[in-house]
């Protein structure tokens, strides 16, 4: 399943060819995807103009002017593709290839450029987990994003906030990191990647960085401190392959090398002068890598 980098990438290559641009057809080619798509989808769109593409943790939100909000979810296996008469695109970069099986083309936007660049954006998605839907007002009041925690990009997500948030949980640091309630877009590669950067331990209770005393503390700001920088690295690394998608299919996990842990069980730990080993263990029936060596 992408995670929050990868939908940000998503996000980044659509927003040039989409905001601003007026929506001159909407077709659905099936009634559903995971959930059925929204009553009269195709007719409450057509027409409007798109005035903002925005993310919060791994939904995109497609603002209109005077219409409903698309709340949109890439699920395991959708993608966005881009044509226009110069180009073809796939925006994003995914673990596994992208479909381009037109017989997984679901829902297709024909839309306009301010300087009347005629474009096409196909959603494809195989497997069908994505969905589509509307949000009436504010989308953070849809149900599916009211109960969502906080960021990881950005400077909202300090050492306070963190151990505000795991302060008195019981459950192992990894789970409570999962957590969609408390942390919003965080999912099992980022996790992994992150605890290792902090040096801490999935397996240790995640109110344990919650204590007054100062080593809580700088774990907790340790912790902060590495949950944005993965993240941040992650999404520049996406942004920085978005330009060879010209040229390129734009479909291979790109991020996969940048892992230090994730998916390298048996491999050295890389970090300096550690000397251990990364470990898979299941933790809640998804695997967790790390280094029992300097994790703790
Ligand atoms: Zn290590």
């Amino acid at each position: 399943m992408p995670e929050l980098p990868e939908v940000e990438t998503v996000r980044r290559g659509l927003q040039p060819v989409l905001e601003g641009a007026r929506l001159v057809k909407v077709e659905a080619r099936r009634p559903d995807l995971r959930f059925p798509l929204p009553e009269r989808f195709s007719e409450r769109l057509a027409g409007k103009t798109i005035t903002a593409l925005g993310r919060r943790a791994k939904y995109l939100t497609m603002h209109v002017d005077d219409g409903p909000v698309l709340i949109c979810h890439l699920g395991m296996s959708g993608s966005f593709r881009v044509e226009n008469p110069e180009t073809s695109d796939i925006p994003g970069v995914f673990h596994h290839e992208r479909s381009k099986s037109s017989a997984h083309d679901h829902v297709v936007f024909d839309v306009v450029s301010p300087s009347s660049v005629r474009s096409r954006i196909t959603f494809n998605d195989p497997r069908r987990f994505g969905f589509m839907l509307f949000a009436e007002g504010a989308p953070d009041a849809h149900p599916m994003l009211a109960g969502l925690g906080v960021e990881p990009t950005g400077n909202a997500l300090d050492s306070s906030l963190l151990a505000s948030l795991l302060k008195g949980r019981r459950a192992p640091l990894k789970a409570a990191l999962l957590d969609q309630r408390l942390i919003a877009g965080l999912g099992n590669i980022y996790v992994s990647e992150a605890l290792w950067r902090a040096g801490l331990s999935p397996l240790r209770e995640a109110g344990t960085l919650a204590g007054s005393g100062k080593k809580a503390r700088e774990q907790s700001e340790r912790l902060a401190q590495a949950i944005r920088s993965v993240i941040a690295d992650a999404i520049a690394a996406g942004g920085s392959s978005l330009r060879d998608y010209v040229q390129a299919d734009g479909s291979l996990g790109y991020f996969q090398h940048s892992f230090a842990v994730y998916d390298r069980e048996g491999e050295p730990c890389p970090k300096p002068g550690c000397g251990g080993h990364i470990d898979r263990i299941v933790q809640s029936g998804r695997s967790t890598f790390y280094c029992r060596t300097c994790q703790r």
